[in-house]
């Protein structure tokens, strides 16, 4: 299996040389060259089979020329080691928790992935490889954690002063080794800017192995696919019609549930829920495509203004709307919308959702206003403690702290300060 770039100007590469690199020479996002339908007798007896099976048949085709069988087999193994339970809350609604994970943030099966392939890609390699990351919260604690004590790999995450959560912070600034944390003094956008020149700086990129763990990274984004078959399992006994609806952001996580569905995987509707950042919905809308600088909301880990997966979408409808608008719906929801669902969740089943979990609710009751008869399974993408402040405010309860977080919170953090590129480069040049 090659992977070709999007944008149509770079050499096809093998799957290792994907995740090495993360994005083409071109820029471009790379794609996998040919998905290939599961038998029908895979989905018909889904229920029979275990996560562990389900995730060695649909990864093996992207992953075969470059992972032994048994490879592949013990890195699912490693990161699949939790559950993703689907919980009925209403007659027609479910949610999948995706939260139970080791930073209980949805992004840990994709980082440990990235970094059990990376980690076996430089077994014998002379060269370290640098992961460079930058996080508005969740992404850079699922990095740290999936990359902890990978020889071959280390880790430098750029997080904004100030602009994450105390326990995403220690998460980020706790774990040593081989992980490493800038703190900025920014906003994310520049944390991401910092990356970007760096990704582009050849004094740089000549003497050093850099790489990202974003979800453009094909090791990050493909394995979400899975999370989607393990829902259908365990819904399909329904026996009726069912949707996903994605809280969506980098639009990383529902393209990988759409892949799912090349794979065969019988679901014929998504719905992409956003925050006020509404750029694919207006997509949607009006047929045109304009990014703009992202907005602040309770619900950050979304708080997009540029999706980088959606290009992904739009290429596997072949940049056609009408076909897309078949398959995908999107809607977008306010700060005090988001708030008022979650209310109500509470309050009729007693549910905590954080804030994500609620926008994708939200865009869930949305579609079923036309749709009353399809089972709508929603998903929750972080653990409501993971936005405390939020839930707190919002609920008037405390939901309470599980033991992966306790673990992190009473440790002391470390990070080094900086404020402008020159200083980022020079800690990448001298460490
Ligand atoms: C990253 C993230 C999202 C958005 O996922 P995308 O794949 O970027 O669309 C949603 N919720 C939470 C909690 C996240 O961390």
């Amino acid at each position: 299996m090659q992977f070709y770039s999007l944008n149509n100007n770079a050499p096809k590469v093998s799957f290792k040389e994907a995740v090495i690199a993360g994005i083409a020479p071109d820029k471009g996002l790379y794609f996998p060259e040919k998905i290939t339908p599961l038998p029908t007798s895979f989905f018909d007896g889904i229920e029979q089979i275990s996560n562990l099976e389900i995730a060695f048949k649909a990864i093996h085709q992207f992953v075969k020329d470059d992972i032994s069988d048994d490879k592949l087999a013990s890195i699912l193994e490693t990161v699949l080691d939790f559950d993703f339970p689907v919980v009925a809350l209403e007659e027609n609604v479910a949610t999948l928790e995706l939260f139970h994970g080791p930073t209980m943030a949805f992004k840990d099966v994709g980082a440990r992935f990235m970094a059990n392939c990376l980690g076996h890609f430089s077994e014998g390699e002379k060269q370290e490889v640098t992961v460079l990351v930058a996080t508005s919260g969740d992404t850079g604690g699922a990095v740290a954690n999936g990359f902890l004590g990978v020889d071959g790999v280390k880790v430098v995450i750029l997080y904004p002063s100030g602009k994450v959560s105390d326990i995403q912070e220690k998460q980020l600034t706790t774990l040593g080794q081989n992980i490493t944390a800038i703190e900025v003094d920014g906003t994310f956008d520049d944390c991401q800017k910092m990356v970007k020149t760096a990704f582009l700086d050849s004094d740089l990129t000549n003497h050093m192995k850099l790489t990202s763990a974003n979800s453009i990274n094909v090791a990050r984004w493909l394995p979400q696919l899975l999370y989607f078959l393990f829902a259908y399992k365990q819904a399909k006994s329904k026996g009726r019609e069912i949707i996903f609806s994605v809280p969506s952001g980098n639009f990383g996580n529902i393209c990988a549930g759409m892949v799912a569905q090349k794979l065969g995987m019988p679901v014929k509707h998504f719905i992409a829920a956003t925050n006020v950042n509404d750029v694919v919905p207006n997509y949607m809308k009006k047929g045109e495509y304009v990014p703009k600088p992202s907005k602040a909301t309770i619900s950050n880990a979304m708080d997009v203004g540029d999706p980088s997966n959606f290009i992904r979408i739009r290429h596997l409808y072949q940049d056609d709307l009408e076909k897309l608008s078949q398959n995908l719906s999107s809607y977008s929801f306010t700060d005090v919308e988001t708030k008022n669902a979650m209310k109500h969740i509470h309050i009729a089943s007693g549910y905590i959702t954080d804030p994500h979990g609620a926008v994708g609710y939200l865009g869930l009751k949305k579609y079923q206003e036309n749709k009353p008869n399809t089972y709508g399974i929603f998903m929750e993408t972080a653990h409501p403690v993971k936005f405390l402040d939020v839930v707190e405010d919002t609920l008037n309860v405390s939901p309470p702290i599980p033991p992966q977080i306790q673990k992190v919170m009473g440790r002391e953090k470390k990070s080094i300060a900086i404020s402008t590129y020159d200083e980022l480069k020079s800690y990448l040049k001298n460490s």
